[in-house]
C-alpha cells in the first residue's frame, strides 16, 4: 500500500502557485505579455477603441477584412468589424468549418458612466453633466477622482467626431464631487447604496460664464462655446452622441514585485487581450479559429452589438458557405470558450467567498463550469464531457489553471456570454483570470494568471 504522502500526491488536486511551480522563464515571459496588455489597456478604454487598436493590430499581422463573396484558403486571416463596436477576427483551417470552428468570446464594454442625451446644464454658477451609469457599479467608487471623456459624436450633417478627453498630461480631466465628511453626517449613515444615487453622478464640466453675456445660463453657454470651438458641435448634437465618462489613469504594476496590474477595464479586456493575441499568432489551425470581442454584456448582451444579437450566426453562416455547408451544421459541432473574468477570492472580505471553490490570484486560469444566481438561474451549465475535454487539453500543454465560483451560493451572483453562445448549441464553458475589486474604477489582476488564459485558449485552438 502507498503511503500517506503519496496517496495524497497521486489522489488529490493540488493548489499550485504560479509562482512557485513555474519556471523563470514562464514567469519573465508572463511579464513581458503584461506590458503589451497595458498598451492594450491604455490605447482602449472604450468599446470602440479596443475595436479600432485591435484592428490596426490585427491589419500589421495580415489580417485583411473579411469579404463572404471572397473564397478562402487554409492560413488566411481576416477580421469582421459589426457596427463599429464589436470585432470578429479568424484564422482560416485546414479543415475549414466542417468540423466546427473554435471560438474564443470575450466582451470589451466595461462599467462605466454615460452622458445623458441632453448632458449639459448649469447650477448655481457651475457647468455640469447629466449621466447614466452604464453596468453594474458601486456608485460611491465613481466619485472624487479624475475622470477622462471619450465617444463619439455624429453631426447633423451625417459627419463625426471622435472624443478623447483627459488622456494625456495636459489635457483637462473631469469628476463627480462627494460631499464633504464634516457636513456628511446624514450620508454616511445611509447604506453605501443609498448614499450616492445614480441621479446625483454629476460631472463638473467648466466654472467660468461668458463675460458678455449677464443671463443665467452664462457659464453653460460659455461652456457650450468651448465645445464648439474643439468640436465644431451644438447641444442638439449630444443627442446623437455615446460619450463615455471612465477613470482617467493609466494601467500600472502593482506591488514591490511588479506581479500585479492595476487599472480600469479588466473586466473584459483582459480575457479579450489573451484571446486576441491568440487569434494574432495562430498560423494554420486544424480547424477554423475566432475570436469574438463582443459589446453591451455588461447591460446584459442586448442590442446588435451585443451577444444576444446574430452578428456571430451570421458571420458563421458565411464561413460555413465558404465550404458548402449551413451555419447551423457547423455551430452544431463547434466548441468556445466564453472568456470571462471571475472573482479573486479576497482575504478581506473572505466571508462572501467559499474558500474551496473560489478562485486566487496567480493559480492560474479559471474554468468556470457555471454562474448565475438563484439555484443555477441564468447560466450555460457546462457538461462534464467539455469539462473534461477543456482540462485534458490544457494538462497536456501544461497550462495553469484553476476552478473558480463566483462567491458563496446565494451571496448574490452574475452571468456571462456564455449562456448565448450555448443558445447556438455550441459546447462551451466560461474561462478567465481572477480579478480582485471587479467593477471598481480601479480593479487587479496578475500577470501570470493572464499569461496563462493566453496559453489556454492557445492551447485550445490548437
Ligand atoms: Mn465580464
Ligand atoms: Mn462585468
Amino acid at each position: 500500500m502507498l503511503k500517506g504522502k503519496e496517496l495524497a500526491e497521486k489522489l488529490l488536486l493540488k493548489k499550485k502557485n504560479g509562482g512557485r511551480v513555474l519556471s523563470e522563464e514562464e514567469i519573465q515571459n508572463a511579464g513581458e505579455f503584461g506590458e503589451g496588455y497595458k498598451k492594450f489597456l491604455d490605447e482602449g478604454k472604450t468599446e470602440r477603441e479596443v475595436a479600432y487598436y485591435a484592428i490596426k493590430y490585427a491589419k500589421s499581422k495580415g489580417f485583411e477584412q473579411f469579404d463572404k463573396d471572397k473564397k478562402y484558403k487554409p492560413g488566411d486571416k481576416i477580421y469582421y468589424l459589426n457596427k463599429e463596436r464589436s470585432l470578429i477576427v479568424a484564422v482560416i483551417g485546414k479543415n475549414g468549418s466542417k468540423n466546427g470552428v473554435r471560438l474564443a468570446v470575450a466582451h470589451i464594454d466595461s462599467p462605466r458612466v454615460d452622458l445623458k442625451p441632453r448632458p449639459l446644464y448649469e447650477d448655481s454658477e457651475m457647468a455640469l453633466f447629466k449621466t447614466h451609469y452604464y453596468g453594474g457599479i458601486k456608485k460611491y467608487q465613481w466619485t472624487a477622482m479624475p475622470l477622462s471623456l471619450h465617444g463619439r459624436v455624429v453631426k447633423s450633417d451625417g459627419s463625426h467626431i471622435d472624443i478623447r478627453l483627459g488622456e494625456d498630461k495636459d489635457d483637462p480631466c473631469f469628476c463627480i464631487t462627494d460631499l464633504l465628511p464634516h457636513l456628511a453626517r446624514e450620508q454616511m449613515g445611509k447604506t453605501m447604496s443609498k448614499a450616492i444615487l445614480g441621479e446625483n453622478l454629476n460631472v463638473l464640466a467648466g466654472s467660468l460664464p461668458l463675460r458678455e453675456y449677464d443671463e443665467s445660463n452664462s457659464v453653460k453657454l460659455n461652456i457650450m462655446r468651448l465645445i464648439n470651438e474643439k468640436y465644431g458641435i451644438t447641444e442638439e448634437d449630444f443627442i446623437s452622441a455615446e460619450l463615455e465618462l471612465v477613470p482617467a489613469y493609466k494601467a500600472q504594476d502593482i506591488g514591490f514585485d511588479r506581479s500585479l496590474i492595476g487599472a480600469y477595464g479588466h473586466d473584459d479586456r483582459s480575457c479579450a487581450y489573451a484571446c486576441f493575441i491568440a487569434a494574432m499568432g495562430m498560423q494554420q489551425p486544424e480547424d477554423t479559429i475566432i475570436t469574438v470581442l463582443a459589446d453591451k454584456e455588461e447591460i446584459g448582451s442586448d442590442g446588435n452589438t451585443g451577444m444576444q444579437s446574430s452578428f456571430l450566426k451570421y458571420f458563421i453562416a458565411d464561413i460555413a458557405a465558404q465550404d458548402g455547408l449551413k451555419g447551423r451544421d457547423v455551430l452544431r459541432k463547434s466548441k468556445c470558450l466564453s472568456a470571462d473574468v471571475n472573482a479573486a477570492f479576497d482575504p478581506t472580505y473572505s466571508g462572501e467567498y467559499e474558500a474551496a471553490n473560489s478562485c486566487y490570484v496567480n493559480r492560474g486560469a479559471v474554468i468556470t463550469k457555471y454562474t448565475g444566481s438563484g439555484g443555477k438561474s441564468d447560466t450555460s451549465d457546462a457538461s462534464a464531457e467539455f469539462m473534461g475535454e477543456v482540462r485534458n487539453t490544457l494538462n497536456k500543454e501544461n497550462v495553469l489553471w484553476q476552478t473558480g465560483q463566483l462567491g458563496k451560493v446565494d451571496a448574490g451572483g452574475g452571468g456571462t456570454i456564455a449562456k448565448y453562445v450555448a443558445n447556438l448549441c455550441v459546447d462551451v464553458v466560461d474561462m478567465g483570470i481572477p480579478v480582485l475589486s471587479m467593477h471598481s474604477p480601479f480593479e487587479v489582476i496578475s500577470k501570470i494568471d493572464i499569461y496563462m488564459l493566453y496559453k489556454a485558449v492557445l492551447a485550445f485552438f490548437k
